[in-house]
């Protein structure tokens, strides 16, 4: 079996890298759109044909799946940052009251990532008397000090990203005849997974037929259970 190491993988690391993690989490969340949106308004559909509920109902499932999402990811990336900043503070206190340890830490550090212990002392020595705390943070915590994920804009970015996703099953279902609007939706449906399945394989270089497939069965079966649903309750209902 070949390993799969395309080219461009070695730029993944550095500000591409993190471009392309936030792409894969836009697709991700718009996915979550799409899926969650489509369930709610076909099973809505399976019940009634009135477009104004169908709009409501769509409406209210946008807001409250973007809503929660950008409150999850607010709540999770805070989080994240807290302990990002309380492990910098400490490594702070620590250059302060014991230089020496400190210096022989990111030595052993850089010693243990394959160089020779001059060298180590050396680079360690340079980068101390440059930014000490930077070297630390990079070196013993893995993280860039000045590049911490900012909750807002994490909330923002997936609270626009369900919303462009529910977007579609919402308007899919809302501007067709009563007769063609649910096989329209379905259809888009499946569709705009078959496009989110390739595209976070693709950006994640796995194989796109697999992640499509499972995408688009994962869809059709949350449409399928919410129509059915819908259906029953409808018939009880009317
Ligand atoms: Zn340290």
């Amino acid at each position: 079996m070949t390993l799969q190491t395309p080219e461009h993988d070695e730029a993944h690391s550095g500000a591409l890298g993190s471009r392309l993690n936030w792409l894969r989490a836009a697709v991700l969340g718009a996915n979550d759109g799409v899926v969650s949106t489509a369930g709610l308004v076909v099973g809505v559909a399976g019940a009634t044909d009135s477009r104004s509920t169908l709009l409501t109902a769509g409406l209210a499932g946008l807001l409250a799946g973007s809503m929660s999402m950008a409150a999850g990811e607010y709540v999770s990336v805070s989080t994240q940052r807290d302990s990002e900043k309380a492990a910098l503070a400490l490594e702070k206190r620590e250059l302060a009251t014991e230089p020496q340890a400190e210096l022989q830490e990111l030595t052993e550090l850089l010693e243990g990532k394959g160089l020779s212990r001059a060298l180590a002392q050396e680079v360690a020595e340079q980068l101390t008397e440059h930014d000490a705390l930077r070297a630390h943070a990079e070196v013993e915590l893995g993280i860039d000090p000045d590049e911490l994920t900012n909750p807002w804009h994490a909330a923002g970015a997936s609270f626009l990203a369900f919303t462009v996703g529910a977007l579609l099953p919402l308007l899919a279902i809302v501007l067709p005849a009563a007769g063609q609007r649910l096989w329209i939706t379905v259809v888009a449906v499946l569709a705009a997974l078959a496009l989110c399945g390739w595209t976070s394989a693709r950006l994640g270089t796995a194989p796109p037929g697999p992640a499509m497939l499972r995408n688009v069965t994962g869809g059709a079966l949350a449409m399928a259970v919410t129509y059915v649903a819908g259906t029953l309750l409808g018939a009880v209902g009317a």
